[in-house]
């Protein structure tokens, strides 16, 4: 079997604010940026990385590939990664977060270093997607990266099976897809920026175990799957992002701040809502 990893970063233990996971060099005007925070964090991600590497191993996994997922997607340190993954970085790919699932038989998906969606209280750096995007829903339904890339790994017919980050991360995850998917709480949420940790070598331990578990699931695991014909939200935190967002073909206006597209399948959606976001993250002007 072979396992796609989704690294993020967020979700990974010890981390509870954006000075740990912001690369100084990426950093905006005004951004938080402290090297030797970064550099901490990217080293416990890929640790965690590791250790879902070692329980995929351990359950049965012939091949692993990881997909670093977070921010400009060169955050995992490639001499500290076991031997026998391969890994993709880097940005701008077709499939973002999911760039991988693409391939010739992949089984199964873990989410590892997951957060919650925008605007979830009491969780560690909640958002959705980025920090213009207020909510992504699904025929009404709210959801964010667990929903968006299970749909993109869904057109594949590939099922998530493995979370891991902080307890809504993983919360929100198992209500969009179901108990099929094995959690992994690696911290408790205070506030948006302050959670209780496990110590981060408990906290492998506990992703590695996971994610051995979460092998024995995939043979029963369904598949994420938008029906044709449903209806995607983006909702934005400006008029003029939705605005620009608009003027994709096939796009409609859906409130004050909102847009509305019904995709064929998840390989549209994909597209669309990439281009979507590409639209509405150009640098309003007046
Ligand atoms: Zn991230």
């Amino acid at each position: 079997m072979k396992i796609l990893i989704s690294a993020d970063m967020e979700g990974t233990c010890g981390v509870s604010s954006w000075v740990h996971v912001t690369p100084p060099e990426g950093a905006g005007a005004g951004e938080p940026a402290n090297q030797t925070e970064y550099e901490r964090a990217r080293l416990r991600m890929t640790r965690e990385v590791n250790a879902a590497i070692e329980g995929a191993l351990a359950g049965g996994a012939t091949e692993v590939i990881v997909n670093d997922s977070h921010d400009g997607m060169r955050n995992l340190i490639a001499e500290e990664l076991h031997t026998e993954a391969q890994f993709i970085s880097g940005n701008d790919k077709f499939f973002g977060m999911m760039q991988g699932v693409e391939l010739e038989g992949i089984s199964g998906v873990f989410y590892t270093g997951h957060h919650a969606k925008a605007g979830t209280p009491q969780a560690p750096l909640a958002h959705t997607w980025s920090g213009w995007l207020n909510d992504v829903r699904f025929n009404g339904v709210s959801t964010e990266e667990f929903g968006i890339n299970a749909a993109i790994a869904g057109h594949f017919g590939v099922p998530v099976v493995l979370v891991t980050g902080d307890e809504k991360a993983v919360a929100q995850t198992q209500e969009l897809l179901g108990e099929q998917v094995e959690g992994v709480v690696v911290k408790q949420g205070i506030s948006t920026f302050a959670a209780m940790h496990q110590q981060p070598e408990k906290a492998q331990q506990s992703i590695r175990e996971g994610a051995q578990r979460a092998m024995g699931r995939i043979p029963g695991a369904r598949p994420y799957v938008l029906a044709n014909g449903v209806t995607v939200e983006m909702e934005f935190d400006h008029q003029a992002r939705a605005n620009q967002a608009e003027l994709l073909p096939g796009v409609k206006r859906a409130g004050e701040r909102a847009i509305a597209f019904q995709p064929a399948d998840g390989l549209e959606f994909n597209v669309m809502f990439r281009a979507a976001c590409k639209l509405a993250s150009i640098r309003m002007s007046p």
